[in-house]
C-alpha cells in the first residue's frame, strides 16, 4: 500500500535524556523544509544505510519516502535523519535508520504481507513497513505513544496500519497468523505467543537479553513443519520489553 509520504544501531547507555514532548512539525510538501529534509533523507539512504549492505530496492525507497523529521519531537527535526536513536518521550526511542531498514530487509516482505509490530513508540517503523505490505499491527504498551502514533500514521495517509494499546508479548491472535513479526524492544526470551502466531515459512525478528547483557538481534524462521529455528545477527542494545508477563 502507498501511502501519500512516500528504529537502535545502538541505543546510547543510559539512554537520551527526554521529555514527554512529542509534538511532531507538520511541513508542507512543497516547502523549502521539505526539500531540505529530503536530500537529508538521500544522504541517510547513501551514507548510512547503502554503504552498510542494505540492497533491497523497496527498502531503500521506503526510507527514502518516510518523512522521519515528522516522527520525533518538534526540537529534534533536524536531527531526524542523524545515524542514531533519538529520544521520543517517555523513556523511549525511535530507532536509528540502520536498524530500522535491516529489521525490515531481513523479513524479505512482499505486498500480500501481514506483519506485527510489538513497540509502535513514534509510529516510524510501522509507516516503513506500511510501504511494503498489505497490513501493518502494532501495539505499544504505552497509551501516549500509542495515542500519538495513530494519530501521526493516519494524519500522513499510513491507512493500512493498526495500532492497539498493550502488552505485545501476548501478540495480537485475532489476527494471526503473520508472515512477519518484528519486535522493537529486548525481550529476556522470545516470546512463546509469538511464535504461536508466525505462518508457516513466516520470519520474525527480535532483539533478545537483559538490559545489562549483550543482546542479539535475532531472526526466527519457522519451516513448513512449523519448527522454529533461531539464528543471532548481530549485537544490539535496545530499550528492554516491559510489561507483567
Ligand atoms: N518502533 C518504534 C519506532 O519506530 O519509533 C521504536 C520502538 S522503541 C525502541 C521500543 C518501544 O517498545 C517503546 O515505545 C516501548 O514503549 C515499547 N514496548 C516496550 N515493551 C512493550 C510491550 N510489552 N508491548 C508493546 N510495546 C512495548
Amino acid at each position: 500500500m502507498k501511502a501519500i509520504w512516500r528504529c537502535i544501531w545502538f541505543l546510547a547507555i543510559g539512554g537520551v535524556a527526554v521529555s514527554a514532548a512529542t509534538g511532531v512539525t507538520k511541513v508542507s510538501a512543497t516547502s523549502g523544509h521539505d526539500t531540505r529534509f529530503a536530500m537529508m533523507r538521500k544522504s541517510m539512504v547513501e551514507q548510512q544505510i547503502k554503504r552498510r549492505g542494505i540492497r533491497d530496492e523497496e527498502v531503500l525507497n521506503a526510507m527514502l519516502s518516510v518523512p522521519r523529521h515528522l516522527f520525533v519531537p518538534e526540537p529534534l527535526a533536524d536531527r531526524a535523519y542523524d545515524d542514531s536513536p533519538l529520544p521520543i518521550g517517555y523513556g523511549q526511542t525511535i530507532s536509528q535508520p540502520y536498524i530500522v531498514a535491516y529489521m525490515t530487509e531481513v523479513l524479505a516482505l512482499d505486498d500480500e504481507s501481514v506483519v506485527l509490530e510489538i513497540g509502535t513508540g513514534s509510529g516510524y517503523q510501522a509507516a516503513i513497513l506500511s510501504e511494503l505490505v498489505k497490513k501493518v499491527h502494532t501495539i505499544e504498551i504505552i497509551s501516549e505513544l500509542a495515542e500519538s502514533a495513530a494519530r501521526r500514521l493516519l494524519e500522513l495517509g499510513f491507512t493500512n496500519v493498526e495500532v492497539k494499546e498493550g502488552d505485545g508479548y501476548y501478540g495480537w491472535p485475532e489476527h494471526a497468523p503473520y508472515d512477519a513479526i518484528i519486535v522493537t524492544a529486548a525481550a529476556g526470551h522470545i516470546p512463546p505467543p509469538l511464535i504461536a502466531q508466525l505462518k508457516k515459512n513466516g520470519r520474525m525478528i527480535i532483539p533478545v537479553g537483559g538490559v545489562f547483557m549483550t543482546q542479539n538481534l535475532v531472526l526466527v524462521t519457522k519451516d513448513y513443519n512449523g519448527r522454529a529455528i533461531s539464528r543471532n545477527m548481530m549485537p544490539v542494545l535496545f530499550v528492554p520489553l516491559t510489561g507483567e508477563h
